[in-house]
C-alpha cells in the first residue's frame, strides 16, 4: 500500500491515494474504547508529596522544565511551585513545561479539577522501570497512556501504509513482473500486464516493490524509465487520470530542463574559455549552445499545468501526450484499483492509453492494471481488453501458512520481544485465512490484538485478544457497510431486523417486502416491487448481511428463507441513525399486528 517511509519514489505515490488508503481500510481503535474508569482511577489518586520523584528525575527528559531540576531538595510545594513559575517565565519556556511547571496541582489548586495532574513529569523517553511505583502515584491524564509497558517496538509496521521490503510468498510474481518490465531497461516498450486477486493478495505491495527496483536500476545504468503510480479508487475519471498524469510529467520534463540547462550552462562558460571544450559535443559553437539554452527555456515556458477540473478532455489528453512525448524515455503506468475506474468512467481512458504507442515519437508507454475483479475485463472494448492483457498475472489468496510466515516477518520489528503469546499468529493467520486469504486483515487483527492488551495493561498479547480484535472488526465493517447502504435497501434491511425480533426466524420475501411497505408508508418513502425488493435482498446476501437461501416449496413453487447474518442490536441501531430511517418512530405495533392477523 502507499509508503510513508519516504526512502522511495515518492513522486509515484499520490497524496489523495495515501489519504484513502489511511482512511478506507483502518478500524481505527484509538478513537473508541476509552477507558475512563481507569482515568478516574489516576486522575482521583491521593496527591503524594512531589519530592521523592525529583532525584530520579531522568536528566535527559525533553520537557522537563529547569526549574525543577534546580531544585534538587525542593521545599515546600509550594515554594517549588513558586520557583518554577519565576525560572520557566524568565526563560520563556514552551507552554507545555509552562503550564505544568513541574509541580503538582492540588485538589485546592484549581476549581473543579478534583486530581492532581502532574504534566511535569511527561517524559517521552522514561521506560517503564525509571518511572517507579512513585510515579504511579502522581500519574497523569497521560501518563498511563503514554508510558505503561507498551507492546509494540513500532506499530507503524502493521499499518497498510507501510510497504514492506520483503514479500514472502510473493516471490514468483515479482520475478514475473520483473521478468516483463526489464525490457524497459533495455529502452524497448515493456507488454502490458493486467494482474488479478482479492482484496489484501499482495498486489500492491508488489507492484510497488517492482516499479520502485525499475526505478533504481534505471538510474544505476542511466536508462530513461519512469513508473507512474495512480490509484483509480480516487482517481477516477478519464480527467482526473489524465490530468493527474500530464502534471506528473510535465513536473519531470521541468526538472529534466532544468538539469539540462545546468550543464549546458557549464558548458558555455567553459566554452568561452576554450572552444575545444565543444569536441565532443553535438554544438559547434558557443552560439549554438546558446540557442539551445534559449530554446529550452522557451519549453519551460510553455508547460501549462492541467487544472483539476475545466478544460475539454481531448485538451487534457494533448497535453498530457506532449508531456510523455517531450524526451525519450520508456513510461511505465500502473493503474490500481483500475476495476473502480471502468466501473465508474467506462474504458475510454484505457483506449486512449493503450493506442498510444503508435502515434507517440520519442517515448513509450506501457500499461499495468492492477485488478481486484477477476471478471473485469468482461466490460472491456475488445480491442482494450487485448491490448491491456497482453500479459496476465494472477495473484491467489495467501493460505494460513502463508499468512503466519507474513505476519512473523512484521511482528519482529512492530513488538517488543516476548510480547506475543505462541497462539497469537496462527490465530490471526487462520482468521484471515477464512477471510478470503486477505493479508490485510491478517495484520489489521494482529495490531488490533495488540492495541487491546495494550489497553489491558497486560504485558502480553494473547488468543483472546485476538478474538476480541476479530470481533470488533467485523463489526466495524458491519457498520460501515450498514451505513453506506441506500435507504431503500436499509428498510428493507429493517423489516428483517423487526420480524427477527418478532421471533421469526428463515423469514420469507413477501413477509419481508409486508413490511417493509409499511416502513415506507411510516416515512412517505416510494415503496418498491416486490421484485425490486427481492434483488435488494439479494444484493445484502452478497454484502454478507443477510442470508438468503432459495427453497423449493413443492408445488407453491420456491421462496426464499432469510436470515439475519450481523448482530441484530448494532446493525438496528446503524440503521436507526440514519435521519430518514429513524423517523419510523416506533414499529412494533404493526408488526405485532401483522401476526395477529
Ligand atoms: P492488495 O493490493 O492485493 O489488496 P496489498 O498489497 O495492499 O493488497 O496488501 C495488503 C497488506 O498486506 C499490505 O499491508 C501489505 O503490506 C501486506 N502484504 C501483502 N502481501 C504481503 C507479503 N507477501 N508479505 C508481507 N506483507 C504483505
Ligand atoms: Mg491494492
Amino acid at each position: 500500500m502507499e509508503k510513508d517511509t519516504g526512502d522511495g519514489p515518492t513522486e509515484t505515490t499520490t497524496d489523495e491515494s495515501r489519504h484513502s488508503d489511511e482512511t478506507a481500510s483502518e478500524p481505527d481503535p484509538d478513537t473508541s474504547g476509552d477507558e475512563p474508569a481507569d482515568r478516574q482511577r489516576s486522575s482521583s489518586e491521593p496527591s503524594p508529596n512531589s519530592s521523592p520523584d525529583t532525584p530520579t528525575q531522568s536528566s535527559d527528559s525533553p520537557v522537563e522544565t529547569k526549574g525543577y531540576r534546580e531544585e534538587p531538595d525542593g521545599g515546600t510545594d509550594e515554594d517549588q511551585s513558586n520557583a518554577n513559575d519565576g525560572q520557566s517565565n524568565a526563560n520563556g519556556a514552551p507552554d507545555s513545561s509552562d503550564t505544568a511547571d513541574g509541580a503538582t496541582v492540588g485538589t485546592d489548586g484549581i476549581d473543579g479539577f478534583s486530581g492532581d495532574v502532574e504534566l511535569g513529569d511527561l517524559d517521552l523517553d522514561t521506560d517503564a522501570e525509571d518511572s517507579g511505583e512513585t510515579d504511579e502515584a502522581s500519574r497523569g491524564l497521560f501518563d498511563d497512556l503514554l508510558e505503561g509497558e507498551p507492546i509494540f517496538e513500532n506499530k507503524e509496521v502493521l499499518r497498510p501504509s507501510y510497504t514492506p521490503h520483503k514479500l514472502p510468498h510473493r516471490e514468483e510474481q515479482i520475478n514475473n513482473m520483473a521478468t516483463i518490465l526489464v525490457t524497459a531497461l533495455r529502452g524497448d516498450t515493456p507488454s502490458n500486464i493486467l494482474i488479478y486477486g482479492k482484496t489484501g493478495t499482495g498486489k500492491t505491495a508488489s507492484a510497488k516493490f517492482v516499479s520502485e527496483e525499475l526505478e533504481t536500476t534505471s538510474r544505476k545504468y542511466e536508462v530513461p524509465c519512469e513508473v507512474q503510480y495512480i490509484n483509480c479508487e480516487v482517481t477516477d475519471t478519464q480527467y482526473r487520470v489524465l490530468a493527474q498524469l500530464a502534471n506528473k510529467f510535465i513536473e519531470q520534463n521541468e526538472a529534466y530542463i532544468e538539469d539540462r540547462l545546468e550543464k549546458l550552462a557549464e558548458l558555455r562558460d567553459l566554452a568561452a574559455e576554450d572552444p575545444a571544450e565543444l569536441d565532443d559535443t553535438a554544438f559547434g559553437s558557443v552560439a549554438a549552445v546558446e540557442n539551445r539554452i534559449a530554446d529550452l527555456e522557451d519549453d519551460l515556458e510553455e508547460f501549462d499545468p492541467v487544472p483539476m477540473t475545466g478544460w475539454p478532455t481531448d485538451r487534457v489528453y494533448s497535453t498530457f501526450f506532449d508531456a510523455v512525448d517531450y524526451h525519450e524515455r520508456v513510461v511505465v503506468i500502473m493503474l490500481d484499483e483500475i476495476d473502480k475506474l471502468v466501473e465508474k468512467s467506462g474504458d475510454d481512458t484505457l483506449y486512449n492509453l493503450s493506442r498510444m504507442n503508435s502515434e507517440l515519437e520519442n517515448s513509450r508507454v506501457s500499461i499495468m492494471g492492477i485488478s481486484n475483479d477477476l471478471k473485469f475485463t468482461d466490460f472491456l472494448d475488445p480491442r482494450v481488453k487485448s491490448s491491456l492483457g497482453e500479459e496476465e498475472i494472477v495473484f491467489p489468496p495467501y493460505d494460513a501458512t502463508q499468512l503466519r510466515d507474513i505476519l512473523q516477518h512484521r511482528a519482529e520489528t512492530a513488538f517488543k520481544s516476548a510480547t506475543l503469546s505462541e497462539d497469537v499468529i496462527p490465530l490471526c493467520a487462520a482468521f484471515a485465512a477464512q477471510e478470503h486469504g486477505d493479508a490485510r486483515r491478517a495484520l489489521d487483527l494482529l495490531r488490533t490484538a495488540g492495541e487491546l492488551a495494550e489497553r489491558d495493561r497486560t504485558e502480553t498479547v494473547e488468543e483472546k485478544h485476538v478474538r476480541k480484535a476479530q470481533e470488533k472488526i467485523e463489526l466495524d465493517r458491519v457498520v460501515e457497510v450498514v451505513r453506506t447502504l441506500p435507504t431503500q435497501s436499509k428498510l428493507v434491511l429493517y423489516a428483517t431486523i423487526l420480524l427477527e425480533k418478532n421471533g421469526v426466524h428463515n423469514i420469507n420475501t413477501g413477509e419481508v417486502f409486508n413490511i417493509y411497505k409499511r416502513l415506507c408508508q411510516e416515512i412517505d418513502a416510494d415503496v418498491l416491487t416486490q421484485r425490486r425488493v427481492t434483488d435488494l435482498i439479494s444484493e445484502l446476501d452478497m454484502l454478507g448481511i443477510v442470508n438468503a437461501i432459495v427453497v423449493s416449496k413443492g408445488r407453491y413453487g420456491r421462496t426464499k428463507e432469510i436470515n439475519l447474518s450481523v448482530p441484530l442490536d448494532e446493525t438496528e441501531a446503524v440503521l436507526l441513525s440514519d435521519s430518514r430511517v429513524g423517523e419510523v418512530e416506533d414499529a412494533q405495533p404493526f408488526v405485532q399486528a401483522r401476526f395477529d392477523n
